[in-house]
């Protein structure tokens, strides 16, 4: 005797094998497991077929009212370069890279988090950090992780290969859409300054374009630009000037790798050299050059850091949890590294 139940088993164990997957093969695997399952029992109807947006509305909120209990849901996001409609399960409660603990070693982990750092933290919101630039970070966390470029090399390959990086042409690192499904909630706890919203969909934006007039703080996805560009000329916030027809015309100005000027992270490189007292000194000029920026993200972790203390405090039982999270998040974190 089949259950209705077992058509929602079989979509999730599809949806967990592939990772990420767009709308349109979650449409079609929702109505395979429903062929599946009413093979075994051809008496069984009790599953909705997804045949338009409102059933698979109807569907996506019945499996997320069973993942609930887990604090999981069925979410998605649209990839920020072509549009498309992603879906994955992703852990609500993540304010910690726990999606990766079954995968990775907690010294990959904490290379990962450096190399989010450096995505985060990046100039002139370009979120993409350069593979020499993601290598040498390897000798500033050495202390903590023990690793050797010829191990990172490998680990940011397998960061690309399982979908978590995305390395463009120009040999540039940035985010995928799995990691910005996945990771939302800890992008925006712990990066609350540099984390950006596209204006028309409110969804995290990483590449994109923004308004030029001065502080203006309008972004925009190149899919939302088209879709709202076709309507209206002028900026949705300021509502100055008259915007060009494509997002790649001046004077709008670029957002994600598009922005990244070639030695620009230079700086950054420099930084992390072996010298210790050369280590110090940058450190200092880059606090500079870094300027607000990275004094409110250390000030974003240091209340997170309060945060995990006091849940400590609170309950004996999750001690395991924050006291790791702790300990692995430390190294990453650009004031307490010396
Ligand atoms: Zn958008
Ligand atoms: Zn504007």
């Amino acid at each position: 005797m089949v259950h209705a139940d077992d058509v929602q088993r079989l979509f999730l164990q599809a949806v967990f094998s592939r990772g990420i997957l767009s709308a349109k093969l979650a449409r079609t695997l929702w109505n395979k497991s429903i062929v599946a399952v009413t093979a075994a029992d051809p008496d069984f109807d009790a599953a909705l077929q997804c045949n338009d947006e409102d059933s698979w509305n109807t569907i996506v909120t019945k499996i997320n009212r069973s993942l609930d209990a887990l604090d999981l849901e069925f979410r998605h996001l649209n990839d920020e370069n072509t549009g498309t409609d992603m879906y994955a399960v992703v852990n609500r409660k993540g304010d910690e890279i726990a999606q990766m603990a079954t995968d990775y070693t907690p010294a990959e982990i904490t290379y990962f988090k450096a190399i989010i750092e450096l995505i985060m933290l990046a100039p002139r919101e370009s979120f993409s950090v350069s593979s020499t630039v993601a290598l040498r970070e390897v000798s500033a966390i050495k202390p903590k992780t023990n690793m050797s470029k010829t191990q990172a090399e490998v680990v940011l390959g397998s960061f690309v290969a399982r979908g978590w990086l995305v390395k463009s042409k120009r040999g540039r690192y940035s985010l995928s859409t799995r990691s910005l499904l996945e990771l939302q909630s800890y992008l925006k706890s712990t990066y609350p300054e540099e984390y950006s919203e596209c204006t028309i969909c409110m969804a995290i934006l990483t590449r994109g374009v923004a308004c030029h007039t001065p502080n203006c703080k309008c972004r925009l996805h190149y899919h939302c630009f088209e879709n709202y560009r076709r309507r209206k000329s002028s900026c949705p916030s300021c509502k100055e000037g008259e915007w060009p027809e494509t997002y790649s015309e001046k004077p709008l100005i670029p957002i994600g790798e598009a922005a990244a000027r070639d030695g620009e992270d230079a700086r950054r490189c420099a930084r992390t050299a072996d010298s210790d007292e050369e280590e110090d000194e940058e450190l200092a000029d880059d606090e500079e050059a870094a300027a607000s920026q990275s004094q409110r993200s250390q000030r974003a972790r240091k209340s997170k850091a309060i945060r995990d203390e006091s849940m400590d405090e609170d309950d004996d039982s999750v001690k395991d949890g924050p006291v790791k999270q702790e300990k692995e998040s430390q190294p990453t974190r650009r004031s307490s590294r010396k």
